[in-house]
């Protein structure tokens, strides 16, 4: 159910987890949103997410009726996470805690979470085939124009384009990818007995490999999948064909060897549809999130490595703080709303970044001889979603 109308025009560029939650949550609150979406729909392709629980608690504080029902439905509580070497020798195995009446941390797919989300959309609102390509803004309101289709004009415009953001290529000029040292494979595939029970495992870092299952639980089908990544260091290829190309493949049958058979055979079995294919990035922090009436949330402000399973929940959480501010009386004037956004969010996301550059140093994460950059606004490279 929806407030009474505000009249504030916002557009929301980008409908991936953090698009979405703000759009939903800006709806409710009477607002006229907005949401365009390069994508002609909504992209819900992708694999599974560690969706930690203060991720869940974002969502539990949108407060939309029904939706944390929906994502918890979509999803199962890890259990117990497991670490092991190469070899497969076990180094560690820990219970996932969790105190009575608490929220769980979710292993989930990212469609499902898109799905949940999308369900509580008012659709009306959503322009698939709609890509930014520049804003411009002046005191009383901002536009933005797109590759195909009319201008939009309103009164703020915020940035969910993630990693390879326009709207945070032209709010911030000096925003840098920074090669992680990666090419990182994923998957999806059916599997009832490797990994099951809410399991999480590790298999740690080392001769240049590391790689991690979860389980999945049940498809529509009702059979058990597993979900895998597979990350092997690399330097960045210097030219984009050669980097679109490698994504192409496979991982390496010399690269797989490296893990125990019963991991290794798991990537195997996953049909090449299943499996999308990405080089690591993350960003340095960014010295702003705003600029006047246009702000940036989830991976345009802060990608960062996936060591710490923390990307999509720093979104929705961004995405929550944000939508809070504009709540109708919550904020003087919609400026700042985004600037109140900013002085609660900054540090907060630059905490997250700062914490999953350290793990991803200490566990061995290699960087390549010299650290690469991809550029200020650098061609897509990802197959699929990430
Ligand atoms: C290997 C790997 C593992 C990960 N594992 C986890 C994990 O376990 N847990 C976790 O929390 N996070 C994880 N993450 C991070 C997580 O996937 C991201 O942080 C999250 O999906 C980002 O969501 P977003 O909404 O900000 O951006 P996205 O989901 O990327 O959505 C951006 C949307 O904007 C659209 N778009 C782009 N440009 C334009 C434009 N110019 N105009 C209009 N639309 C545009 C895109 O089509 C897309 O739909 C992982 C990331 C990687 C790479």
């Amino acid at each position: 159910m929806s407030s009474a109308p505000t009249g504030l025009r916002i557009a929301v560029v980008g409908a991936g987890s953090a698009g979405l939650l703000l759009a939903l949550i800006l709806q409710r609150q009477g607002h006229r949103v907005s949401l365009f979406e390069r994508s002609p729909q909504l992209r819900t392709e992708g694999c599974g997410i560690l969706l930690v629980k203060s991720g869940v608690e974002a969502v539990a504080a949108a407060a939309i009726p029904g939706l944390l029902d929906d994502l918890l439905a979509g999803g199962h509580p890890v259990q117990r996470f497991v670490f092991r070497n190469l070899r497969g020798d076990l180094i560690e195995a820990s219970p996932a805690e969790r105190e009575a009446g608490e929220l769980p941390s979710l292993l989930i797919h990212r469609r499902a979470i898109l799905d949940a989300l999308w369900g509580h959309l008012d659709p009306a609102c959503f322009h698939g085939g709609r890509s930014l390509v520049s804003w411009n803004q002046g005191k009383e309101r901002v536009e933005a124009q797109f590759a195909d289709g009319p201008p939009w004009s309103g009164d703020l415009l915020i940035g969910a384009d993630g990693i390879f953001s326009k709207v945070a290529s032209l709010l911030c000029p000096d925003r840098r990818l920074q090669y992680l040292g990666d090419r990182v494979w994923r998957g999806v595939v059916t599997d009832e007995t490797f990994c099951a029970g809410g399991d999480f495992f590790v298999y740690a870092r080392g001769r240049g490999i590391y790689a991690n299952f979860f389980d999945l639980g049940p498809d529509g089908e009702g059979k058990g999948r597993t979900h895998w990544g597979f990350f092997q260091e690399e330097e960045l290829p210097d030219d984009r064909a050669t980097r679109q190309r490698l994504l192409e493949e496979g991982v390496p049958a010399a690269a797989l060897a490296k893990l125990p058979a019963d991991a290794a055979a798991i990537i195997s079995a996953t049909a090449p549809a299943g499996v999308v294919a990405n080089w690591s990035f993350d960003i340095d922090p960014l010295p702003a999130l705003v600029e006047g009436r246009v702000a940036l949330i989830g991976d345009a402000a802060h990608a960062m490595s996936s060591s710490q399973a923390r990307g999509m929940t720093a979104g929705l959480e961004d995405a929550v703080a944000l939508a809070f501010r504009l709540a109708p009386g919550a904020s003087a004037t919609p400026v700042l709303a985004l600037q109140g956004y900013q002085e609660e969010r900054l540090p907060v996301v630059h905490r997250y970044q700062e914490r999953s550059r350290q793990v991803s140093r200490r566990t061995g994460r290699k960087r390549p001889p010299t650290r690469g950059s991809a550029g200020a606004h650098p061609p897509e490279q990802h197959r699929k979603m990430l």
